[in-house]
């Protein structure tokens, strides 16, 4: 086990904020989160996991406890039939290089999520999602540590409960579970229209008519390209706000006002409506609110322009859910965690 003193967290969060962790130690192998936690619990220290910081955001304090660096690697073939391919993947393995290598071998099911910054092990913790798919739906089992029992699990998906942009490990068990590989069951079948809209009219206006999973890989890395900004250039995390959920009585109240309000129906008289159209609306795309910038191509987005510190960052996210709170009286949330 290898444990550094004093590290500056912003150096590992791609928002490039965020005061010393006490601790930090890499993981290599699922034994070595054990031990980790172990040295951890003899000093009574809290744990933080952390993947390729891209979704989660540190204060200025830092983490007065051990930080966890997960670099379990691995990518095996575990299963094989006609119509399908089940992959185990190590936590660490970059999540975009996972999809890579499974495009590669033609397989379907997480092409349209290409060029998600971070690892793979983080991928089931929001369950992340874009351009029409989610982990959920290829993620079959995955293995964790379990730091309430000191013990290896391995959870079924349904273990999980799954939901847009959540699951357990940010709700009900957070804290409790440090993924170490994940096991992917994905389809042999060519990727087939219709794909969500944004892909969709890409391939239109491409002239696009046959479909591999290469051919969808690539589009959706041209269109984040074009829409997202480089965390490496411009430090971001992604959407910075998630898109709000209301019930479907709030939307036709919301319509009489905004009758050209975008909303996807989430079934069970719930709509997903688009926060970065209401950030927009609210006249705040482009605006630099303490030194964080709306991004100008897509408003859930700040980019770290100037900001000196994690308040500047409090301080922006707060005007700018209050400004849409109080136009629309619709509560919008943040989407990275915070340590
Ligand atoms: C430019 C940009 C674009 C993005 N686009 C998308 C997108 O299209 N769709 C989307 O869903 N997300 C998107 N994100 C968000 C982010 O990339 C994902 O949430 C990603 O899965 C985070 O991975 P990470 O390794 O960086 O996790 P981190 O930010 O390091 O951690 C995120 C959370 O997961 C926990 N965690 C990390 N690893 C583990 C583990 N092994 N076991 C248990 N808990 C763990 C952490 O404790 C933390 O709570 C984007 C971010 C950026 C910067």
């Amino acid at each position: 086990m290898d444990l550094h003193p004093n590290i500056p967290l912003k150096n590992f969060m791609t928002m490039r904020l965020g005061g010393p962790a006490l601790f930090m130690a890499e993981a290599q192998t699922p034994e070595e989160i054990a031990e980790i936690y172990h040295f951890a619990n003899s000093r009574s220290l809290p744990v933080f996991v952390l993947g390729g910081g891209s979704n989660v955001v540190a204060n200025d304090q830092g983490f007065a406890g051990v930080v966890i660096h997960i670099r379990i690697p691995g990518f095996d073939v575990i299963a094989d039939d006609l119509n399908s391919t089940t992959v185990r993947v190590g936590a660490g393995e970059i999540w975009d290089e996972t999809v890579k290598r499974t495009v590669d071998m033609h397989l379907s099911g997480i092409e349209a999520m290409s060029a998600i910054p971070g690892t793979t092990g983080a991928a089931p913790v929001q369950n992340v999602g874009a351009y029409g798919q989610e982990i959920a739906d290829s993620l079959q089992s995955l293995t964790a540590y379990d730091s309430q029992t000191d013990t290896f699990v391995t959870l079924q998906n349904a273990d999980c409960d799954f939901s847009y942009r959540d699951s357990i490990f940010r709700g009900s068990e957070k804290g409790r579970y440090v993924i170490t590989s994940i096991t992917l069951k994905l389809s042999k079948s060519s990727p087939q229209p219709p794909f969500y809209d944004a892909l969709q009219k890409y391939f239109d206006d491409h002239g696009v008519h046959a479909f591999t999973q290469e051919i969808v890989r690539n589009a959706v890395i041209d269109i984040r390209t074009n829409k997202l900004p480089d965390p490496k250039l411009l430090p971001n995390s992604g959407s910075f706000f998630k898109n709000a959920i209301i019930e479907d009585w709030k939307l036709n109240e919301l319509r009489t006002s905004y009758p050209d309000m975008p909303a996807y129906d989430m079934g069970d008289g719930m709509l997903k409506l688009s926060t970065g159209w209401l950030i927009e609306q609210a006249g705040l795309k482009g605006k630099v609110i303490h030194g964080m910038r709306v991004h100008d191509k897509n408003s859930l987005v700040l980019i770290n322009e100037s900001a000196g510190s994690y308040a500047d960052l409090a301080n922006a996210r707060e005007e700018i859910i209050g400004v849409v709170r109080d136009k629309f009286g619709v509560q919008i949330e943040q989407e990275p965690l915070e340590i």
